[in-house]
Parts: structure tokens; sequence; C-alpha cells
């Protein structure tokens, strides 16, 4: 697979980020992931659109211009000879001598492109493919028990989360709590409301019609979001922009959620842990290895 640094074509692990390099030692840098189908980037525009989004809110010198991104993915895509994979960049403030101020350095760009380890909307199929338990198994819920359920963790990023920065502790860390209690993706909460997931939007169906957290500093603004309410509504399917509170899923017929990488998919239950604080900051050692035998601390929705 290929990468870029700073300027040239690299191989991965030929070329070290240079110890100041404030990616490296601030986070201080936003990111992309886009998506290639059939070597051709899906949705390109829409992801430079809101990468310069990102690069204006926080002040980043973008190094190119529109034309300029286009010709260096596509480069990038075209050396790799991948037909299925990610492109992921980021652009950092640059490389100077450790100090919170901003520096007058020239911003840098890193580029991968990843050949995709499963294929197309198989999120879900890997899930089950690698035998891992799925949401508690009853009658009611049979038809859609293999389906990965989300868990409700509170939302702890900072208020500007429509920056795409590559400061993702906060996602990290639900994303790994996640990972060990085997759910999708953590379902982030704030205030009672739910925002997004850690990686990707979040979406209900109630009586047919769509509803996600509106677009507001508090979400990214997902590229894959953008596209699905586009096809809603061509479709005329209304979609409200309005945060859904914990207390409304009871009514809930479907949920999905939405990114570059896990495309659309589908949700068989949400789980949330009674006590939200103690699982995220005293994880217990020994976590379950199913949803099914933690019955008594986690309610399922
Ligand atoms: N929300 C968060 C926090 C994300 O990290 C992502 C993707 O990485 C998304 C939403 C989905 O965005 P997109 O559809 O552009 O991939």
């Amino acid at each position: 697979f290929v990468g870029y640094y700073d300027g040239e074509f690299v191989e991965l692990g030929a070329r070290s980020v240079p110890i100041e390099e404030r990616g490296h030692q601030f986070g201080d840098g936003v990111y992309e992931v886009v998506r290639v189908y059939g070597g051709r980037p899906f949705l390109l525009d829409w992801h430079l659109e809101r990468m310069e989004n990102s690069l204006k809110a926080i002040a980043i010198e973008n190094p190119f211009d529109r034309e300029g991104w286009i010709q260096l993915i596509g480069e990038a895509i075209r050396r790799s000879g991948e037909a299925e994979a990610t492109v992921y960049w980021q652009v950092t403030r640059g490389i100077a001598p450790r100090n919170h101020v901003f520096p007058s350095a020239k911003s840098v760009v890193s580029l991968t492109v990843r050949p995709l380890a499963v294929s197309g909307s198989s999120a879900h199929e890997a899930h089950t493919a690698v035998g891992e338990p799925g949401p508690a198994q009853t009658a009611d819920t049979a038809p859609q028990a293999s389906l990965p359920p989300l868990i409700a963790l509170p939302d702890e990023r900072w208020a500007n989360a429509y920056v795409k920065s590559i400061n993702l502790l906060p996602n990290v860390i639900a994303k790994e709590i996640a990972h060990r209690y085997h759910a999708q993706e953590a379902m982030l909460v704030k205030n009672g409301s739910i925002t997004e997931c850690s990686g990707s939007n979040v979406w209900f169906v109630r009586g047919g019609e769509l509803w996600t957290a509106p677009t507001n500093r508090f979400i990214l603004p997902g590229i894959t979001r953008r596209f699905v309410r586009q096809l809603a509504k061509d479709a005329g399917v209304p979609v409200h922009e309005e945060a859904l509170h914990l207390d409304e899923l009871q009514d809930v017929e479907e949920v999905f959620v939405t990114s570059t990488t896990q495309e659309i998919q589908l949700i068989g239950s949400i789980v949330t842990p009674v006590d939200k604080e103690t699982a995220l900051y005293n994880l217990p050692a020994d976590l379950p290895s199913s949803l099914v035998s933690i019955g008594e601390t986690l309610k399922t929705l």
C-alpha cells in the first residue's frame, strides 16, 4: 500500500515523523477518510469541502487548492493499484519547537491508501464471521438477533465535534468499550440526548420517518449522513434533524449507523450501562465475553 508524507510518496515505515511535528506532539491537525470503490474515491468533493471547513475552524493553512487535492489523492490511488480501499489523510500545523502558540511553520500532509480488509457493507458480516455473540436472543428479537448492538456511553468530547480533529481520545476510549462489549459502536449521549457514535452518525426510524441529530457543533457532519439524507429526500422519506432523548427509544422501529467505512449498518439493539460513569472510567478488569451474560448490569432496550 501507499504512503505519502510532507511532499513525497514513501514506503510505509521508510519515513519517520519528526519528533516536533505538531500532529505528533499536540494532536494539532485534522483528517479525512475516503472510501475507494472500483478505483474511484466516493464523494471526494464533499470530503474536501468538510476538510476545508475543519482547517478553517482551527486556522491551519490549507496546503493545496481543490484541484491539488484531487490530483494528490488520485495519484495515491493510482500508485496503490487498489480498487477497494480507504484513503486516510491528515493535515497538521507543521514542524516547530514545542510551544502551544501557533508557529509560522508550513502545514504537513500525511496520507495512506490501504486495501480494505473486508469488502463493502460487511461490517456486520465481519461481526458475525468472527463468532462474536450478538445481542441477547429471545423469540421477540429473533429476526434481528444477528445484528450488532450499540452501547450508550456519555459523550465526553469537546464542544467542537464538527471539526474532524485528529484528537480522538474520547472516541478511542468509547470505541474500545464498545469493542469489549461486542457492540458495533458506542452511541454517545450528551445531557440525555443522543448526538452520534464514536465513529459514525446514528439514525432512528419512527413511523417510517427518519431521525438524526441536528447539524451543529456537537456532531461531525458525516459525508455518509449527507448522502443518506439526500437519498431519503429523493425517495420522499421525511428526515427530522432532531436529537432523540434516551427515553424516546421505546417507539423506535429501526436503528442504523452511517460512516465512510461502516457504510449503512443496521443495528439490532441498544444497551445502556446502568452506571454510565463507572462503565467509562472503571472498566471492569474481567470484561464480559458476551452481552448475554451481563444482563444483570446492562439493560437492553
Ligand atoms: N461521526 C464521527 C465521530 C466519525 O468519526 C465519523 C467518521 O469517521 C462519522 C461520524 C461519519 O462520517 P463519514 O460518514 O464522513 O465517514
